[in-house]
């Protein structure tokens, strides 16, 4: 930000008395402007056993495909959120059942939050996808997958269900799209 929300005046970057950190200050009003990490809602669409999945028509990674998920609205709950997405990318209504993993990304100041869900009747691709499709596991398109987030919940998903019990799971995603994930990131925590 260059200035104020409420005053207009210009903003400096410096660390506020007190504070560990710089923050946008407004040396006028007093204002101090935080930023603090977006919350992404989003779910696993499943329906006969194949889930639905997004082709994104938008950048970041147009042509790739992604679960329903975006950043959730002010005045709406994260499993409110999870639906709307899932309405919005694929026009579909999908039944918001248990979270399912929470991901935390620091480097881009993100955490998503997903949820087990069950589609229920049909979908089509909405304003910010290309195509909406179901996947059998074998068909999942993991070379062509959105983002590192996806691709965990995905595995994540796939290996609960082939030991037949779902859980609750967190993992830090320190790596961006297209770089050399950890080694073993999934297995250390556990699943
Ligand atoms: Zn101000």
């Amino acid at each position: 930000m260059n200035f104020c929300g409420k005053c207009a005046a210009p903003l400096s970057r410096r660390t506020p008395p007190g504070d560990d950190r710089p923050r946008d200050v407004c040396d006028t009003c007093g204002a101090i402007f935080y930023e603090n990490p977006k919350i992404v809602a989003g779910c696993i669409p499943v329906k006969a056993g194949e889930i639905l999945l997004c082709r994104r028509a938008i950048e970041p990674r147009s042509g790739l495909w992604t679960i329903p998920a975006g950043f959730m609205e002010n005045g709406e709950t994260t499993q409110e959120g999870a639906a709307r997405e899932a309405l919005e990318e694929a026009c579909a209504t999908v039944n918001i059942g248990p979270l399912f993993c929470y991901l935390n990304i620091p480097h881009i100041n993100q955490v998503y939050v997903i949820f087990l869900g069950r589609l229920d009747g049909g979908f089509t691709a909405g304003d910010e996808t290309s195509e909406a499709a179901m996947f059998a596991e074998d068909r999942i398109p993991w070379t062509e997958i959105a983002f590192p987030a996806v691709e965990v919940a995905l595995e994540l998903y796939l290996k609960d269900r082939r030991r037949g019990a779902f859980g609750t799971h967190t993992v830090d995603i320190n790596w961006r799209a297209g770089e050399k994930r950890p080694p073993d990131i999934l297995s250390v925590r556990g699943v």
